[in-house]
């Protein structure tokens, strides 16, 4: 592995100007990585290396239940898990197995993530996330803060000259997080859109006082009604950064375009629904030594950008992370066929039905339970989900009412879940 330096010196100014430039770099380090494959991790011995086909595609869960063969370390899941839970208990985020750190993901789809960084590692991921978060030019001293789950083995090595990092944790409360940002001042704000939302209310509101110039979403959906309220309120561009413990995969360009990072990880697409512009990505991650990410499926439907970015650059861009792929409803159409109905319709035909501020959606054995804030705009969801339906010839199952509730900070919000 390179010296992060020179991760931060590409990441930052080393700008690729065209795709095939790009290409050949990829090309090469995607070729290398394959190469090593086979001696680094016991999972991969007997393949040839020499091709991505040779080797298998893999799910979160299969990826889980291989755990000691795809790691440098042969450490297992149940170490891993053990150590990484004792850290996040007591919120040191120190723990350590074979040297490696261990991060702990969310969690939302079924089985816990579990991750293992070389320190290595981590300088490489925040020198590559720093040099493409930061403005260009630095225009002064640089506040960076980062609500996330946790502060994790992943986001503790960002230290540099004019740049202040801080974590801040997403399960200390709201109003902790809201005191360290106060205090902390930031320039450039990265968090969830769930945290976000609440932030901005609370300025809106006059408790909290924040003038960031750049604000990212990160490690959720973000909707374009929470993307309008807070350029409205913080009068920023709002920039996404498509990050999981599985790695750094995208961020925003200035221009505001997701970008995905073609430079640090390979992607295929998966096609999904028949639609060209979906897919599911399918990445092997050139960076990761510690674990192999190779042709690791990520759980999420990705939107291909239609027209190309005007910041020109010649990585791939994204019009949306539409969520995950295990959430997309399949109903019935006029010929009783199972047909996809993606998630992001959704959330777009309720949201914008008149009065309603906020809903959840669960598909659960051929039922929809519908739970609307206020409780007064119910009946505008509802009708606004029917005519969704209708206008995609799709057969709207029975709708019920249920209570809404705002899920805890630290869990994913999943608007529109299926449940069977
Ligand atoms: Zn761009």
């Amino acid at each position: 592995m390179t010296n992060p330096l020179g991760t931060l010196w590409r990441s930052r100014w080393g700008r690729f100007t065209d795709r095939e430039q790009l290409e050949y770099w990829r090309q090469a380090r995607l070729a290398e990585t394959l190469r090593r494959a086979p001696k680094r991790y016991r999972f991969y011995r007997g393949i040839s290396g020499d091709c991505l086909d040779d080797f298998p595609i893999m799910d979160k869960a299969t990826w889980l239940e291989n755990f000691a063969g795809l790691n440098i370390a042969g450490v297992t899941l149940e170490q891993a898990r053990a150590v990484g839970r004792r850290a996040e208990a007591d919120r040191s985020f120190s723990g350590k197995v074979a040297g490696l750190s261990v991060g702990l993901s969310s969690g939302t789809s079924g089985r816990q993530g579990v991750f293992l960084t070389s320190r290595m590692e981590r300088a490489h991921w925040a020198a590559a996330m720093i040099g493409r978060a930061l403005p260009r030019p630095l225009g002064g001293r640089q506040r960076v803060a980062m609500v996330l789950r946790a502060g994790g083995p992943l986001y503790d090595s960002v230290s540099m000259p004019g740049i202040a990092f801080r974590f801040i944790d997403l399960l200390a409360g709201v109003s902790t997080q809201q005191r360290q940002l106060q205090d902390f001042g930031p320039t450039i704000l990265a968090a969830p859109p769930a945290a976000l939302d609440i932030y901005e209310r609370a300025v809106r509101r006059g408790e909290l006082s924040l003038r960031p110039r750049t604000i990212y979403s990160v490690a959720d959906v973000l909707d374009d009604q929470l993307r309008d309220r807070l350029h409205a309120t913080f009068q920023v561009t709002i920039g996404q950064i498509y990050q999981a413990t599985e790695g750094f995969l995208g961020i925003s360009c200035p221009q505001g375009t997701l970008h995905l990072n073609d430079d640090l990880v390979h992607v295929e697409r998966e096609p999904v629904g028949g639609e060209p512009r979906r897919f599911i990505p399918v990445i092997t991650d050139f960076t990761r030594v510690s674990q192999a990410i190779i042709r690791y499926r990520m759980g999420d439907v990705l939107v291909a950008a239609e027209k190309p970015c005007a910041c020109e650059s010649p990585l791939t861009q994204i019009d949306a992370i539409e969520g995950r792929a295990d959430d997309m409803l399949r109903l019935p159409n006029a010929q009783g066929i199972p047909t996809i109905l993606f998630a992001d319709f959704i959330r777009n035909a309720i949201l914008g039905a008149p009065g309603v501020d906020d809903f959840r959606l669960v598909h659960r054995h051929g039922v929809i339970e519908l739970a609307v804030t206020p409780h007064t705009a119910w009946k505008s969801a509802d009708r606004a989900l029917r005519e969704l339906c209708e206008r995609q010839g799709l057969c709207c199952p029975d709708t019920v009412r249920t209570d809404f509730v705002v899920e805890p900070l630290a869990i994913k919000r999943r608007r529109v879940q299926v449940a069977d």
